[in-house]
C-alpha cells in the first residue's frame, strides 16, 4: 500500500480556560481518526497549539498581577497534562504565541497585501476608560434597548432575542472595571474577502471538502450576499503580534490562531528534520481540520481564503461535529456536569470515554449526548461484559503455554471477523465512530456466545479436554486480539495490553487478517475495571464543589461551547403504528406441526387491539441489584434502574437458572405498569420479560446494545 501523507489538526484550545469533557469530544475524535490512520499504514500527524492571543488574556494577567507569558505558559502545561491524561497523542503542541507563528503570520500578511485586499476604515466602539481598552461585545453589558430587560450583553438579549450594537444598550458598562464605557473611535485594517467570493463558492460548494449540511449553510448565510470585509487588526493595546507595517495594530486573535497550524507544522519540521513545504505546498498532502460547529465560518471562509492567497495547499477536508450536552442539557456548574478533564481523570478511566465518545459520534453535526447511566452501562456491558471478558474468562487457562500451533475450525468465526474488517475500516475513515463500535460489538457478541457455548471451565475440569480446551482459548483469544485491533484507535492502552498478553505488538491493522497460531500467552494481567455508578456521581458532585479560579470571561468561554439544544429523540409510536395495527398479521393460527414452542404455548387466538398493547409499557432496565430471598425456592429479588430515578424491586422465577452476580448491570426489559403484586416476600413493582416455558428453560430479553435504561419497548 502506497500509504497517504496526511496533516491534521484539532481547533486550538484558548488559553484562558481548563480542558473540560466538551472540548474532548474533539480532541478524542480527532486522536481517533489519526490513529486510524496510523494504523492503516498512512504517514498522519496531529498538531495542535494553545490559541494564546486577545483581550481575554492581556486582562487576566494584569487581574492577577502577572505578564501574559506566565498565564499562557502555565495554561499551556495544563492543557498538555490533560490531553496525555486521555492518550491523546499530539505529535507537536505549540503555542500561538510562538516565533514561527509571527514569521508565518508576516508571510502570509505580506500575500494579502500583495494581492491588494487590505485596506483601512474607522471603527466605533465601546471603550473601557479604567482599563484603557476596547471592547469587544461580550465584554460589556446593560439593559436592552428594546424589552429592557437589565444584565444583556452588548450585542443581544436572552429575554427579547433582539439584537443590536453594544452602543444601544442603556447604562452599558464594562465587564473588566464595571466603569461607563465611552464611544471611541480608530482605525482597523479589513480584508476585502468578496474578492475571493467566485472561489469561495466553488471551493465550499464543489468537492468534498465539507459536509453537505455544512456547505448547504454556507450558501445560505453568507455566500448568497456581498461578503463582508473582515476586520482583522486591533489598536493597542492588545496582547497579541503588532503588525509589521502597521505600528500600534496588532493582528485581531483570529487573524494568528488558525496560522498556528502551520507554525505548529514549523516546530515539528524542526524537530524531526522534515520540510514544511511538504506538508503545505506539495498537493499530494491532505490536509484535515476538526473544529466544533460555532467556529465554521473562520474555517471554510476566511481560512482558505488566506491559504490560498498566500498559495499554500488548501483543506481537504474541514471535519465539523456538534456539541456536547450531559443529560440532555447543557453542561452546567450548578448541576455538576461542567466536568474538567482534570476532575474527571481523578475518578474515571480515560478509556471509558474514549469508547463512549467514539459509540455515540458520526459523520453529521449532531449534538452528543453524555448520559451518565448510558456511560456506566455502555462500558460495563461493551468493554468489560463483551471485550475484556473474552481474554479474562480464556487467558487464565493457558497462561505460560501456547495457542494452538494450527488455528482451530472455529465455524467460520474468525473469518467473518476479517470481512468485517474493511467496513469498519470504512466507517472509521468516514468519522462514522458510532457504526464502527456497532459492527465491533456484534462480533463481540458472536464471540462470546462461541465462549458460552464452549465453556472452557468445564473443560478444564476434565483430563481427556485437555487439548479442545487449548483449541476453545486460542479461538477466544484470537477473537479477541481481533477486536482489540479494531479498537485500538479508540482504546490504544487495550491494544498494547493485547500485544503484551500474546507476545505480538499491535502495530498494523492487517494483523486483523490473520490469527495467531503457536503464540506464547502470557499471564492475564488486569485490563479494565467496571465502572461503579459511585465514581460517576462522585465527579459530578467534584465538579458541583470545586469552583477553579475563574473570571467572568471564562464562564462566557464556557457557554459558547456548549448547547442548547436537547438531547437524541425517541422514537415516536406513530412509526410503529402504520404497521403495528394487527391488519395484515395473522395473528391467530394453529400451532406449526413439529413445534416444540407452540406445543408447550400454543400461539393465543384472541386479537388483541393496538390500543390494548401500548396499555401494557414495557421498559429497558438496568439490574442495579440482585439477591436471593431467603425461604424462596425460584425467586431472585431484584432491583430494577428503569432511568432517572426510578427503581422498581420485581421478584423474578428465575433462581437456579440466573446467579444474581450474572445478572447486575445487564439490561432487561420489564413491564413497567403491572399492577403491583403482593407476595409472601414483599411486593412485586413489576415483571421481568423472558422466554421459554419454565423450569430451567428461562432465557431473559436482553435489548440490542445501545439501549438505554427508561427507554419504551415498542
Ligand atoms: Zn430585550
Amino acid at each position: 500500500m502506497s500509504g497517504r501523507r496526511i496533516l491534521v489538526t484539532a481547533a486550538l484550545p484558548y488559553a484562558n480556560g481548563h480542558i473540560h469533557i466538551g472540548h474532548l469530544v474533539e480532541y478524542i475524535q480527532t486522536d481517533i481518526w489519526v490513529r486510524f490512520q496510523n494504523l492503516r499504514g498512512h504517514r498522519c500527524i496531529y498538531l495542535c497549539a494553545d490559541d494564546t492571543h486577545g483581550t481575554a488574556i492581556m486582562i487576566r494577567a494584569r487581574q492577577e498581577g502577572r505578564s501574559e507569558a506566565e498565564v499562557i505558559g502555565e495554561m499551556q502545561q495544563a492543557h498538555v497534562r490533560d490531553f496525555a491524561g486521555f492518550d491523546i497523542a499530539f505529535d507537536n503542541y505549540g503555542s500561538t504565541n510562538s516565533d514561527e507563528n509571527r514569521t508565518q503570520c508576516a508571510e502570509i500578511w505580506k500575500a494579502l497585501r500583495d494581492a491588494d485586499l487590505v485596506h483601512q476604515k474607522q471603527v466605533t466602539q465601546l471603550f473601557d476608560p479604567v482599563e484603557g481598552t476596547f471592547l469587544a461585545d461580550r465584554f460589556v453589558r446593560g439593559t436592552c434597548p428594546k424589552c429592557e430587560a437589565p444584565d444583556q450583553y452588548g450585542d443581544s438579549c436572552d429575554k427579547c432575542l433582539a439584537n443590536f450594537s453594544p452602543t444601544d444598550l442603556i447604562d452599558p458598562r464594562s465587564t473588566l472595571s464595571g466603569a461607563t464605557p465611552e464611544i471611541r473611535t480608530a482605525d482597523h485594517l479589513f480584508v476585502r474577502i468578496e474578492q475571493l467570493h467566485g472561489f469561495l463558492d466553488e471551493w465550499t460548494q464543489d468537492g468534498d471538502h465539507l459536509q453537505s449540511e455544512v456547505a448547504n449553510y454556507l450558501k445560505g448565510h453568507f455566500l448568497g450576499d456581498e461578503l463582508r470585509d473582515w476586520d482583522v487588526s486591533r489598536p493597542a493595546p492588545y496582547f497579541g503580534f503588532e503588525i509589521p507595517d502597521a505600528p500600534g495594530h496588532y493582528w485581531y486573535v483570529w487573524f494568528d490562531a488558525p496560522i498556528g497550524y502551520m507554525a505548529s507544522t514549523h516546530q515539528w519540521c524542526q524537530a524531526n528534520g522534515e520540510d514544511f513545504d511538504t506538508w503545505w505546498r506539495d498537493p499530494e498532502t491532505e490536509i484535515h481540520h476538526f473544529i466544533g460547529k460555532d467556529i465554521t465560518y473562520f474555517h471554510t471562509l476566511f481560512w482558505p481564503a488566506m491559504l490560498k492567497t498566500a498559495g499554500f495547499n488548501l483543506p481537504t477536508k474541514v471535519h465539523i461535529h456538534g456539541f456536547l450536552t450531559v443529560d440532555g442539557r447543557k453542561m452546567s456548574k450548578s448541576e455538576g456536569t461542567f466536568v474538567q478533564a482534570s476532575t474527571y481523570l481523578e475518578h474515571l478511566n480515560p478509556a471509558w470515554i474514549r469508547y463512549y465518545y467514539a459509540s455515540k459520534l458520526g459523520p453529521r453535526l449532531d449534538d452528543l449526548d453524555l448520559n451518565l447511566d448510558e456511560f456506566v452501562t455502555k462500558v460495563n456491558t461493551d468493554l468489560v461484559g463483551k471485550v475484556v471478558n473474552l481474554a479474562s474468562r480464556t487467558a487464565k487457562f493457558i497462561a505460560g503455554k501456547h495457542t494452538a500451533a494450527d488455528y482451530p475450525d472455529d465455524d467460520g468465526l474468525f473469518v467473518r471477523g476479517t470481512e468485517a474488517g474493511e467496513r469498519i475500516a470504512a466507517a472509521y475513515e468516514a468519522c462514522d465512530f458510532n457504526t464502527a463500535m456497532r459492527e465491533v460489538m456484534a462480533l463481540a457478541d458472536a464471540a462470546n456466545k462461541f465462549v458460552e457455548d464452549a465453556a472452557p471451565w468445564a473443560l478444564k475440569k476434565d483430563p481427556d479436554q485437555a487439548d479442545r480446551l487449548v483449541d476453545v482459548c486460542s479461538i477466544a483469544l484470537n477473537l479477541f486480539r481481533q477486536l482489540a485491533i479494531y479498537l485500538a484507535p479508540v482504546l490504544p492502552q487495550l491494544a498494547e495490553q493485547t500485544g503484551q498478553l500474546l507476545n505480538d505488538p499491535i502495530t498494523n491493522w492487517d494483523q486483523s487478517q490473520a490469527p495467531l497460531a503457536g503464540t506464547p500467552v502470557g499471564e492475564f494481567q488486569h485490563m479494565m475495571q467496571r465502572v461503579d455508578p459511585k465514581q460517576v456521581q462522585a465527579m459530578i458532585d467534584d465538579s458541583k464543589e470545586a469552583t477553579p479560579l475563574e473570571n467572568q470571561l471564562e464562564a462566557v468561554e464556557a457557554e459558547d461551547t456548549t448547547s442548547e439544544e436537547p438531547g437524541e429523540d425517541t422514537p415516536s409510536p406513530e412509526t410503529i403504528d402504520e404497521n403495528g395495527g394487527g391488519d395484515d398479521q395473522p395473528a391467530a393460527e394453529a400451532p406449526t406441526a413439529g413445534c416444540e414452542a407452540h406445543q408447550q404455548e400454543p400461539l393465543t387466538t384472541e386479537l388483541c387491539t393496538f390500543d390494548d398493547f401500548m396499555k401494557v409499557d414495557m421498559r429497558v432496565a438496568r439490574v442495579a441489584q440482585a439477591s436471593h430471598v431467603e425461604g424462596a425456592d425460584k425467586l431472585l429479588q431484584l432491583v430494577l434502574d428503569l432511568g432517572g430515578d426510578v427503581r422498581k424491586t420485581v421478584f423474578a422465577g428465575i433462581k437456579g437458572v440466573y446467579q444474581p452476580e450474572d445478572l447486575v448491570d445487564r439490561l432487561v426489559v420489564c413491564c413497567a405498569n403491572l399492577a403491583p403484586r403482593k407476595m409472601r416476600f414483599g411486593t412485586s413493582e413489576g415483571m421481568v420479560l423472558a422466554a421459554g416455558p419454565g423450569g430451567d428453560d428461562i432465557f431473559l430479553l436482553a435489548p440490542d446494545s445501545g439501549a438505554v435504561p427508561g427507554q419504551r419497548v415498542h
